[in-house]
Formats: structure tokens, C-alpha cells, sequence
């Protein structure tokens, strides 16, 4: 799809977020995870913005690009926690397995949603929903989600 500014691009994030609210949880599965990829200024912070908005989260999202990953609470619902991981600076896989990433992504009850995730696409499950930005100009940007 493609959304003409931020705003669109919040409000196809929050829609999907409802949705998945809405989902049974992947009890066998593991957390719902999605990763986001596409270019630098593509807008994947500004699409968890939106969807967390979505999720009723109240806080200021900024990117975790030196902390690696934030935790939000969710008020209701099945789903109780949203993980925003930003790999931006991730070179290897592993990385992250000290920050309890195989507990985290095998937890029914998280989302987690992660920026640059091809960077750990290795130890992601394989049901990883994945959406891909892309920068057509200053306002305009290309969405593609999987399945
Ligand atoms: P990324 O996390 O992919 O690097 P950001 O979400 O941090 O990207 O930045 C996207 C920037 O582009 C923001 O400044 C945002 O306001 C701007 N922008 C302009 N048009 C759009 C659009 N259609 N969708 C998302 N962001 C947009
Ligand atoms: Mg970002």
C-alpha cells in the first residue's frame, strides 16, 4: 500500500494492531512477531507509534536505538506486553540472546515488533510477520506486508 504521510502511515499501523488484538493468541507459537525493514527513514518508528497508539499505549515511542529494546505495558486484553526492538547496530544474531530474546519471542503473550530484523532474521520464528518500507519521496512511502 501507500500511505501520503506519517499520519497514514500511524493510522495502517494502529489498524493492524487492532487486529491482532483481536487474534487468538499463538499459544504454540510463541510471541506475535513482526519485522519491519526498508529504508532509513522509511518510517518503521513512526508505523510503532501508531500501532502502539493502536494498543491504547499512552507513551512517547522514540526509537530504542541504543538501548536495543523497550518494554510497554498493555492495559487489556490477552496480550500484556509490546517489545520494540530496533537492531539497527546488530551485527550478529547473538547479540541479543543474552537480552533474553528466545524467552521473550516464545512468550504467547508479547508482540514484539522489530526495526532492521533481517539483522537477526536467524533466530526469528519462522510465522514472523513481516512488513517492508519503502522511500518513494519526502512524503510517500511504499508499505508491503506479508502474509
Ligand atoms: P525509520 O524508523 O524507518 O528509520 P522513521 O519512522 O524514524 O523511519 O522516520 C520516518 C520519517 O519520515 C519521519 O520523520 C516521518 O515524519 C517522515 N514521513 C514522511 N512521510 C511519511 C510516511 N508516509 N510514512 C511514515 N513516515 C513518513
Ligand atoms: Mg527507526
Amino acid at each position: 500500500m501507500i500511505t501520503r504521510g506519517p499520519e497514514e502511515t500511524k493510522k495502517f499501523a494502529g489498524e493492524l494492531a487492532k487486529k491482532i488484538l483481536k487474534t487468538p493468541l499463538l499459544k504454540e507459537k510463541g510471541a506475535f512477531a513482526v519485522g519491519l525493514k526498508g529504508d532509513l527513514g522509511g518510517g518503521k518508528t513512526t508505523f510503532v507509534q501508531g500501532f502502539a497508539k493502536g494498543l491504547g499505549i499512552k507513551e512517547k515511542i522514540t526509537s530504542p536505538t541504543f538501548s536495543i529494546f523497550k518494554i510497554y505495558k498493555l492495559k487489556s486484553g490477552s496480550y500484556k506486553l509490546l517489545y520494540h526492538f530496533d537492531c539497527y547496530r546488530i551485527e550478529n544474531p547473538e547479540e541479543v540472546l543474552p537480552l533474553g530474546f528466545k524467552e521473550i519471542i516464545s512468550d504467547p503473550q508479547n508482540i514484539v515488533l522489530i526495526e532492521w530484523a533481517e539483522n537477526i532474521k536467524e533466530i526469528l520464528p519462522k510465522n514472523t510477520k513481516w512488513i517492508i518500507f519503502k522511500f518513494i519521496d519526502e512524503s510517500t512511502r511504499e508499505i508491503i506486508s506479508s502474509k
